[in-house]
């Protein structure tokens, strides 16, 4: 009784909390949809205020911002405004033909609400310009260089001069034509580690992304409902991204409420899931504010490439080392079963079955099971580069590997047979460094996590937020975790022995 009772009041806390803290990547998220309230639709710049400008900026996965501080009743400003929008359109909003490098964005210094923001730039004429990292803006503008990240653009009257400007700071070669068929600046760098930080925003992405095809396709029945359910539990525990745990212990409290298991029984198989789904949907399982459109890491050069499924399997390795030695076997199994039942790609889950079921004995650590993926990600890696090759579908920028390349993790392969000869051990110490630390390295720069990496809340006060100690997000995860295990421990015992006793019925697939 107590428990549920604690249960309830941490739900409520949480949900205030998550509610509260629509400010920063909505803004993104508005201009993604084109429906930016203020905001002209057809903008790419975002339009900021004194309410979310710190939290964007913090938040933005960009690695420079551009804010115009500007004001409407300004001709100049007006007359100014296209050039800056042709200029927003390379780097801002889901068809960006270079996304993830700038943030553009603008003030506008005549609403009341942002005179002190204003202030704080030392704003002496309209439209004015300030360039740097976007978490230098928080602390203002201060005219000793030595002191201050930011920079005045003295120079970007017209789009073509503020491009080339922006040229010249980061050595790169845009045009003002640029079309984003053509991801020239994404050319693979495979010997540097350090981008995989950028795809830790793709993983949230991919995990929102399952989670809207899981509804819109009306995925969730009832043989399909406990697999979920297991799914979200690892991801309340493990998802490298702090927001996409927190969502998914919200889902899973509400889930029995929302989904109840008699829903099918009382019903035979013919059940109308469309409420189900709707209410189901204003649960943001990575949060309101996940980019969307941006596939940073995962971005290929052609727009029906990468993607989604890199960004999947992404998450999957990523979450196989974070887990403890004795979660590895019902990992495997929320993992197979979750790409069985929700994997939209008919082809990939087959395959991806019929791996799962070569399985023969069970996983007793984590090392094995996150060996056991890297290799069978390998192994559909070896398979499409020869379809690939023959049918011309890959991603010329980015072929299929086997991986890791030597370049990237030399001590991995040992020398001199002509063969790969695999060093398990130097693979694993690489998953780790790969998939667990440098992953959310950049959101250990962010702030986002504890310098150890671990579960930690973001202050959020500049965005009148509610911050969630860690604790009672951990309570309500584990509280919603035995919930769900307790709602799905049958089934779940049913699900695991297929893998291990009945390997050959694909029929339900
Ligand atoms: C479960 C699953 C099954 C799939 N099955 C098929 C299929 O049968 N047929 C098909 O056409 N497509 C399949 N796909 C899609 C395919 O595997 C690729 O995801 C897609 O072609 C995009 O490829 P990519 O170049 O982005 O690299 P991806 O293969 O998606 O890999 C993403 C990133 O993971 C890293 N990586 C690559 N190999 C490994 C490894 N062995 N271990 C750890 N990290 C690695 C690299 O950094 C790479 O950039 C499947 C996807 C998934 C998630």
């Amino acid at each position: 009784m107590s428990l549920v009772y604690w249960i309830l009041i941490l739900n409520l806390w949480v949900f205030k909390a998550s509610s509260l803290q629509a400010g920063s990547r909505a803004v993104l998220r508005e201009i993604a949809d084109n429906n930016g309230s203020g905001n002209d639709p057809k903008d790419y710049a975002v339009e900021l205020n004194a309410t979310n400008f710190d939290a964007v900026l913090k938040d933005t996965p960009a690695t420079y911002a551009l804010v115009e501080f500007f004001a409407h009743w300004c001709p100049a400003c007006r007359n100014y405004k296209p050039h800056y929008e042709k200029v927003a359109r390379l780097f801002n909003g889901p068809n960006a033909v270079h996304p993830g490098i700038v943030l553009m964005t603008r003030v506008d210094c005549a609403l009341k609400i942002n005179t002190k923001l204003c202030d704080k730039f030392s704003v002496g004429h309209y439209p004015m310009l300030f360039w740097g990292p976007p978490t230098k803006f928080s602390a203002g503008w201060s005219s000793d260089q030595a002191k201050s990240k930011l920079r005045v653009i003295d120079d970007g009257r017209t789009a073509e001069r503020l491009l080339n400007w922006i040229n010249k700071q980061i050595g790169s070669s845009y045009g003002l034509d640029d079309e984003n068929f053509e991801n020239e600046h994404l050319s693979p760098n495979i010997s540097d580690p350090g981008q995989i930080a950028r795809a830790v925003y793709d993983v949230e992405e991919a995990t929102a992304t399952a989670f809207d095809i899981i509804l819109e396709h009306k995925m969730i029945k009832s043989g399909t409902r406990a697999s979920l359910i297991k799914f979200l539990q690892l991801l309340a525990a493990h998802h490298p991204s702090r927001r996409c745990r927190k969502g998914s212990a919200e889902v899973l409290v509400n889930f029995d409420d929302l989904c109840p298991l008699d829903m099918w029984s009382s019903a035979g198989h013919d059940v109308d899931t469309t409420n189900m789904v709707g209410v189901l949907h204003n649960f943001h399982i990575c949060g309101k504010d996940v980019p969307r459109g941006y596939w940073m890491f995962c971005r290929g050069s052609r727009n029906d490439t990468r993607g989604f499924s890199c960004g999947l399997w992404v998450l999957m390795h990523s979450l196989s080392v974070r887990i403890e030695d004795g979660e590895s076997q019902s990992t495997f199994t929320s993992v197979c079963d979750f790409i069985h039942n929700f994997f939209i790609c008919e082809e990939c889950r087959q395959h991806f079955y019929e791996m799962c079921s070569s399985v023969k004995s069970p996983f007793k650590t984590a090392r094995d099971f996150a060996l056991w993926l890297w290799s069978a990600h390998n192994e559909v890696n070896e398979r499409l580069m020869k379809e690939e090759a023959s049918l011309q579908t890959g991603d010329p920028k980015f072929p299929k590997i086997i991986w890791p390349p030597k370049q990237l993790c030399p001590s991995c392969q040992d020398k001199g047979s002509s063969q790969i000869e695999w060093n398990r051990d130097e693979v694993y110490k690489f998953l780790i460094s790969y998939y667990r630390n440098t992953l959310v390295s950049l959101y250990k720069e962010k702030g986002l996590l504890a310098e150890d990496g671990t579960n930690v809340f973001l202050d959020e006060s500049s965005t009148n937020a509610v911050a969630v100690p860690v604790g009672a997000a951990l309570a309500i995860a584990l509280a919603s975790c035995a919930f769900g295990a307790l709602a799905c421990y049958w089934r779940s015992q049913q699900k695991s022995r297929k893998y291990f006793h009945q390997l050959h019925s694909l029929k339900n697939i």
